[in-house]
Formats: C-alpha cells, structure tokens, sequence
C-alpha cells in the first residue's frame, strides 16, 4: 500500500503546516477499502430515507428515516457510530455475526440491559470534548463535562461486565474500556465547582491547588475587604451618607459623591472625573490598595493560565486512552441501543445463506419505519413474504394497483438487508438473507432540474448505472420504471431492462410496475416471477389488502386509485369512457393484425377483458343484461330503476 501510505503522510504534512497546530487528536491513520463494506451510493442513500426524509414534512410527523427510526442510542458517540454503520454497512460476516451475537446477548437480559443503559445516559460528547482539548480550544466547563462523563465509566463498565462471558465483543469492549480516574482525579482536583467559561477573569481554579494563587487571592481578598471599609469610614468623616466606593474597568476604584454633597468634600480628595449628578474622587490610600488589587488579580489570571492550560495538556497527553474508552463506550451504546429496540419492537436475528445458496427468505417482513408511523386507531402493518435465489427466481415482477404497496415492499426488503449487514436485528418473523455487495435503487420520480435534466433523464441515467454495475450479489430495486416517457418506449426499456439484468447482471432484482404487459416475461425467462399486490374489489371501490402474493394483476386500477383521490366525477366518467375506447380500437387492431398474420395469439397478447365500467356498473349493466322486460310489471320496472339508480348513487 505504498501509494496510500504517501498520500496519507502528504495529508498529513499539509495539514500540520496549514493547521499550525498539534495533530495528537490524529492517533491512527486505518487502510480503507470500498469492498470492505455493503456499498450505498448517493441515490440509495436519498431513495431509501436512511438519514434524510425525501420530503420535509412536519416535526408531528416523527421518524421518518431509518436513522431516526433506529436511534435509541443515548450518547453522542453512539449516535455517529449508528450513522457510520447505517450508511457503510459490512459485508464481512465474523464482524457482522460479532454484532449479533452482542445485541443478542443484551436484548435477552431485560435488567441488566437497562442497568447498562441507565449507567450510559448522561454521557457527554467524550469525542468531540477531546479534540477541543487537543486543538487547544476546550474552555473550563469542557473539561469538567469529560470529568462527568469519567465519573459514569465505572457503572458502564461494571454494567458491561454482565455480558462479557455471553458475547466476545463485549469482552473485547470491556477490556477496551479505561476508567480514566486519575485523568477524572485531575480535573476535579483542579477546576472549580462552576468555573466560568472565560480565563479573563479567574475563578477557575479550585482554592489549593497553588501556593502562589492562593497568597495572592489573599491579597486580593484583603485588599477588597479593605476598601469596603473605607466607604463606611468615610461616610463617617464626611457625614455624606450617600458617598460610595465603586469600581470600574477603565478608572479603578473611586469615591463617588453626589452633587448635592459636594460642598462637605475633604480637602485631601483628588477629583477623578465629573459626571452630571456626581463627582468622582480618588485618594492616595484608596489608590495604593487598587494597585494591590490590580496586581493581584492580573497575576492570579495569570497563574491560573498556566495551570488551566498545563492541565488541558495533561489530559491531552492521555488522548489514546480517552479516544480508546470513547470507541468502546460509543459502540457499547449502540449495541444496547439495537438490543433494546430488537425486544421492544420483535424484531429477529436474521441468518446469512452462504455464498453458493444466496437465498433471501424473509417471513413476515415489516417496513421498519412505517410500521412504527401508525396513527393509533389506523390499520396495523401487513406484513409479507419474499423468496429470491440467484438461480431460479432472482427477479420478481411486483405488479398492481398504485397505492396498493409495492414501493413500501421494496424499501423494506432493502431495509431489512441493510440492517442485517449492519449488526441489527430485523423487522421480520424470520429472515434468511444471503450477504449483498451492493443496494441499488430506483425508486419514484426525482427532478433534477436545477441540473437541467428531467425526470425521464434522471431515471435512464440511473438505471444506466444499476446496469453496468450491479453483480451477481447485489440486490437491485427498481420501482416504476419508464414512466417519464410515452406508454410504449417506456414499456419497452422497461422490458429490455428486465431481460439484461435477467440473463447479464444476474442480480436479484424487485421490479415493481403498472405495465401489467410486462407480467408475460415469467414465460420466457425462467427466473422471472410475477407476484401482485392484492385488492378486494368491492361495490364501494377497492380495497388495498397489502398482501403481495404470487400471479399477475391484469389491471392497474388506475382510474379507481384516482375516484379515491377525489378527481370530480365528470372526469372519472370520461376516463373510464376514453379508456373503452381505447381498449376497444387496440383489441380491433390486434384481432384484425391475427387475423392478417394468420396466427393466433396468445391470450396474454390479448388486451385485457373490456374494462368499460367500474366493478359496480358491471354489474348493473349484467343485471340489465338479464332481465327480460317483457316479463316484468309496470311496478316491478319502477322498481328495479330505482334501486339500479339507488346502486349508482353508492358508487
Ligand atoms: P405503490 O408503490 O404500490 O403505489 P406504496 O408502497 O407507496 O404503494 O404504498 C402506499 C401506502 O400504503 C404507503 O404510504 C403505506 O403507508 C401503505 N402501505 C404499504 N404497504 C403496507 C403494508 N404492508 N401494510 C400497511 N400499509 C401499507
């Protein structure tokens, strides 16, 4: 690694020149490769809401991302590692299985799980306080925060302890953890109980800890006492009841008499300064305990300097100790922070399927941050199954209706697999996973015209990426592709697409789409499936069931989706009538083109049967279809059309 070696020591020198300062918060330089983690790229990071919610929405809304979905960390450290680990994943299965086994070990042990998470609240940012000590910058209130925060290290590491013999992290981790008392000791010992944040005017210091400091707070004390004195002397001599000693930045200590007194002022005062209701006077004993003061309290800010900064040294000097304890206590909290949302939510350990196999099986898998969104009240989350193996079903072709819930499957099998890889238990029953290299996404519409590209752009320049890098081992998802262009290119490249990743890339791949032509591709490729999300059609409209289950949709629901949005009636009739049309003129044309080609097409070829009306008007017009009207009375036709009009009413 010759070359990185030289890059990392030429980083290095710049920024020692440049920064001008020590580099001790620089204690370890590591060799990082991509391989080493489960690659996300920028695209999966935003398509997949892991640490940023694709719209803003309101603070009532709460989590919307997977970070803060999964964040019960109660450190800041732990907090930055949980980030770390969300967003570089690993692919190394001894770590990964480390990290189960730890959380594990925490999520089955309910007592002492919360003892080891009580001992931890409360722990400051060690990390961050440490480079403002190395970097010179820490005031005197960063330094007692690090020694609060020490103070909490012997319950931490004794709430560790509990779990040493059942998970090897966690033995590591607690050899890793330093109690840092004598650092503590320093501290405490040195800085005053509630120092200011400024050196400028002393206090920081504890009384004791210097000779020298001590003598001359002495002096300064007396001296204070002293002038107080004076005041109340002098009223005396004077008889000016109203005559103060006072003191400022920029004229000292000075006897400050009101005009109306003016005529009972001593000879031996020496007028200072006259203000618009007093005068200020000064004397020559008044001046000489000033000095004394002055010269006290400018040494005493001086030594307290020293000490102040001799002590930041000193703890910097112990910065790979600090740095070492804040690791451990950083990924301590984490994997509480996993246990406990592992218990609290059922979530399970998922199992890796070795390299060859590389099956996912996931049983009951929940989207882990929707499923936590429910409004109480609202319908609980439908869980579902997925089976994907690179061999005979590595892509499945998730068709129905908009709405119906097939983005939300997508994401939460991605989901499900960057958690896993992550260390965490998973929102599922059960979870067989193989280890993925890389998640691609593309998911929905994003507009990037500030880059002056269109949706249509974006989307083909993206899916262009997943199809000249996705391999074997990588999980693609693609959700609604091509729809940014006219009907029929857009089912082409959709086609064309599904067919390269099929039989090139090879990847396991969820394709959802509204292009139910598509569905007849499980015919000719023998690992594509198709797998619908169901609806119950009922006389009220449809009804999302949420359940994805293998078959094809034949219908994409479309106009019913858009009744449920409330476009005005009118609009939905015309739809409906433009859509029959349509249908109609299409299924002409392929009857007539049969019929000149002489060959009989498939009946997937077929449009599907002529959707002319609604479930409901189907059946008014099956109902009219059956009647015999010359068999019916007068009353019986009256009321048959008011009850067929009663029926239309509903709708
Ligand atoms: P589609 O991609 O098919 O248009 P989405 O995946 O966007 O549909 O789902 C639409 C809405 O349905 C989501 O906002 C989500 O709240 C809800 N939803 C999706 N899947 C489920 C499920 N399994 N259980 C409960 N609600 C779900």
């Amino acid at each position: 690694r010759t070359a990185a070696s030289c890059a990392a020591g030429a980083i290095l020198h710049y920024v020692k020149t440049t920064q001008k300062g020590t580099l001790e918060h620089i204690d370890r330089i590591g060799f990082y490769e991509r391989q080493q983690a489960l690659v996300l790229d920028a695209v999966t990071v935003r398509n997949l809401e892991l640490v940023e919610p694709l719209f803003t929405r309101s603070l009532q809304d709460g989590a919307t991302t997977l970070f803060q979905t999964l964040d019960a960390t109660l450190t800041p450290m732990g907090k930055r590692l949980l980030r770390a680990w969300m967003l570089r994943p690993s692919v190394d299965q001894p770590e990964i299985e480390a990290r189960l086994d730890a959380v594990s070990a925490i999520s089955s042990a309910l007592l002492a799980r919360d003892e080891l998470r009580r001992a931890l609240d409360g722990v400051q940012d060690i990390e961050r306080l440490l480079s403002r000590v190395t970097l010179e910058s820490a005031n005197p209130r960063d330094l007692l925060a690090l020694a609060a925060s020490f103070a909490r290290l012997p319950g931490i590491r004794s709430a560790v302890h509990a779990f040493h013999e059942k998970s090897q992290r966690f033995s590591i981790l607690h050899t890793q953890m330093d109690l840092l008392g004598d650092v503590r000791g320093m501290i405490e010992k040195t800085i005053a109980d509630q120092p200011p944040l400024t050196l400028n005017d002393g206090g920081v210091i504890r009384n004791g800890c210097d000779a020298e400091l001590d003598h001359l707070r002495d002096i300064s004390l007396n001296s204070k006492q002293y002038i107080a004195q004076i005041e109340e002397r002098e009223r005396k001599r004077t008889g000016i009841n109203s005559l103060k000693v006072k003191f400022n930045s920029v004229f000292g200590y000075y006897l400050e008499i009101s005009k109306a007194n003016l005529q009972h002022v001593p000879q031996d005062y020496d007028r200072k300064q006259t203000l618009v209701n007093a005068e200020r006077f000064t004397t020559p004993e008044l001046k000489e305990y000033e000095t004394k003061v002055l010269e006290a309290q400018e040494k005493i800010v001086e030594i307290e300097r020293r000490l102040f900064t001799e002590l930041r040294a000193a703890i910097a000097a112990e910065a790979k100790r600090i740095r070492r304890t804040s690791l451990a206590l950083a990924e301590v909290d984490l994997l509480a922070a996993l246990a406990h949302l592992a218990s609290q939510r059922g979530y399970t350990r998922p199992i890796f399927t070795s390299s060859e196999e590389a099956e996912f099986e996931i049983i009951g898998g929940r989207h882990p941050v929707i499923e936590c969104m429910e409004a109480p009240g609202a319908p609980r989350f439908v869980p579902n199954d997925l089976y994907l193996n690179p061999k005979s079903q590595r892509v499945i072709l998730l068709t129905g209706p908009n709405m119906g819930g097939k983005s939300t499957y997508l994401r939460q099998t991605a989901l499900i697999s960057i958690m896993a890889q992550m260390g965490s238990f998973v929102p599922a029953q059960r979870a067989r996973l193989p280890l993925v290299d890389r998640i691609f996404t593309r998911i929905g519409a994003a507009d990037d015209l500030a880059r002056g590209r269109s949706t249509f752009m974006v989307e083909m320049t993206e899916t262009a990426a997943i199809l000249h890098t996705a391999t074997p081992r990588s999980l693609v998802l693609l959700d609604e592709m091509g729809r940014g262009t006219a009907t029929y290119d857009g089912l082409a490249l959709a086609w064309a697409a599904i067919e390269y990743l099929h039989d090139r890339t090879k990847a396991c791949t969820l394709f959802a789409t509204h292009y139910h032509e598509l569905t007849e591709l499980s015919e000719q490729l023998t690992a594509v499936k198709n797998f619908q999300v169901s609806v119950r059609e009922t006389p009220a409209g449809i009804v999302f069931l949420r359940k994805v289950e293998p078959g094809a949709a034949n219908r994409s629901y479309g106009i019913e989706v858009a009744r449920l949005a409330g476009l005005p009636r009118e609009v939905i009739e015309r739809a409906r009538e433009v859509l029959a049309e349509h249908e109609t003129s299409a299924h002409e044309a392929t009857e007539h083109l049969a019929h000149i080609e002489g060959h009989a097409l498939s009946k997937h070829n077929a449009p599907a049967q002529l959707t002319i009306f609604t479930p409901l008007s189907q059946r008014i017009v099956d109902k009219l279809r059956e009647i015999d009207v010359n068999q019916l009375t007068p009353m019986e036709a009256l009321q048959l059309l008011a009850e067929l009009k009663k029926q239309l009413e509903h709708a």
